[in-house]
């Protein structure tokens, strides 16, 4: 329940466990919802019983996960088949169903308050996946005018206890804000305050799933494959890394970056450097000091070598990512996003100097949500999905609000 630890630091896993060999050879006939109980029941223990567990694991995986071959040697992890059109989806209902739980559990702790500061996409999952939880309260805090319509329309047009504030300044002074609250102890007296972002366990935790449910549909299972992902906090490749320290036959990964290098950089000269960060057009990945990057570490206890045997990170521009996005379109029909095809390039550099290898990228999200981006390149029209098409029509709800403690503080405590 709690995002960060008391010290400041983050969770980890006192214990990873590790499966045996005949998980991975009978996965092909295991239901998802079952490999995915698998795969966190260890973390879980006794703390929820393992009836709700499960009931949680159906509601998390309510789409489907594909395996798409793109080419001979390049397949794409669709992760974007969510309510919001991106894999954040997973992590956020998840942790959604989980805060229910405990806070049903505990009714003594009062209103449970869930508090993000967004950019964009982590809001509208967090929007989706705590829609309806009972208990549970959410605030959103957005940069007015500085997230895109399909997005906005995402945070806005829920309702009930799903409210948004729609901010007069930019993404960090919606953080700043943020951290004040967290940081005010007579607020936190009142009200059970948590954070609903990517550093909170039970996000990171059940991310796992999508390497398990891969590999499951993997068509070469002589030959683990190697895996790109495209990272800005590092969430998701940590999972990743995390579910191979659990027996997971992963052949290499690959961080891909966008000109956000940190850690690209941290590789190449064994000195980690946080850096401002530069603006992109797979900006979900604008991170220039990634959280979960120590945890990487961790699962290496900090052995370096140990790290580089199996991962290396690059760094694409943006130039490269626009091309790579016209090139994959015209000559295979894929149609990349932004943060796709980062992925895909980085992986196909890499296959290029290892010939014997095949592999599959990471595809965070649908390209419709960047169609600003996308359209021009492929001179197309991006159809809208369904689940997208529904919520364009419909009455945005948002508090407008200065950067200004008091009136968030005030509209805490009215909730
Ligand atoms: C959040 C996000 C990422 C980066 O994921 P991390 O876990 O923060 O590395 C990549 N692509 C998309 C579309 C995202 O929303």
């Amino acid at each position: 329940m709690r995002g960060q630890a008391p010290d400041k630091g983050l969770y980890f896993p006192e214990h990873i466990p590790v499966f045996d060999s005949s998980f991975f050879h009978n996965m092909e006939e295991m239901e998802d919802e079952e490999i995915a109980y698998q795969v966190i029941q260890p973390y879980v223990g006794e703390a929820i019983p393992s009836k709700i567990l499960r009931k949680i694991i159906h509601e998390t995986l309510s789409f489907p996960i594909p395996l798409v071959k793109v080419n001979e040697n390049i397949f794409s992890l669709e992760l974007f088949h969510g309510p919001t059109l991106a894999f954040k989806d997973v992590g956020a209902r998840f942790m959604s169903r989980c805060l229910g739980y405990f806070s049903g559990q505990d009714a003594r702790r009062g209103r449970t308050v869930v508090l993000v500061a967004t950019s964009g996409d982590t809001g509208g999952a967090v929007a989706n996946g705590f829609y309806n939880v009972k208990g549970v309260e959410v605030v959103i805090l957005y940069p007015s005018g500085k997230v895109s319509s399909v997005q906005e329309k995402q945070l806005t047009t829920l309702g009930k206890n799903i409210h948004a504030l729609e901010v007069r300044g930019n993404f960090d002074d919606c953080q700043l804000l943020v951290k004040q609250a967290f940081a005010d102890e007579a607020l936190n007296q009142k009200l059970f305050l948590t954070s609903a972002n990517s550093i909170n366990i039970a996000r990171w935790l059940p991310q796992q799933f999508y390497y398990f449910l891969a590999w499951k549909q993997w068509p070469h299972k002589k030959h683990p494959p190697v895996i790109s992902v495209p990272s800005g906090n590092f969430g998701n490749i940590c999972a990743g890394i995390l579910s191979h320290a659990s027996g997971l036959p992963v052949q290499y990964f690959i961080a891909a970056c966008n000109v956000n290098d940190a850690v690209p950089e941290f590789l190449k000269t064994g000195k980690y450097q946080p850096k401002k960060t530069i603006p992109t057009i797979s900006n979900a990945m604008d991170v220039g000091d990634p959280s979960n990057f120590v945890r990487i570490l961790e699962i290496f206890e900090e052995d370096m070598s140990e790290l580089k045997r199996i991962l290396s990170a690059s760094s694409i521009t943006d130039e490269e990512t626009k091309k790579t996005i016209k090139k994959i379109f015209k000559q295979y029909h894929y149609l990349l996003d932004p943060h796709g095809a980062v992925g895909f390039l980085s992986l196909e550099r890499y296959l290029k100097k290892n010939k014997e290898l095949k592999g599959f990228f990471v595809e965070t999200a649908h390209p419709v949500k960047f169609f600003d981006v996308v359209e021009p390149l492929i001179e197309e029209k991006i159809p809208l999905p369904a689940s997208v098409q529904g919520i364009m029509d419909k009455k945005m709800e948002t508090t407008k609000m200065e950067v200004d403690y008091n009136f968030l503080k005030e509209f805490l405590l009215k909730l």
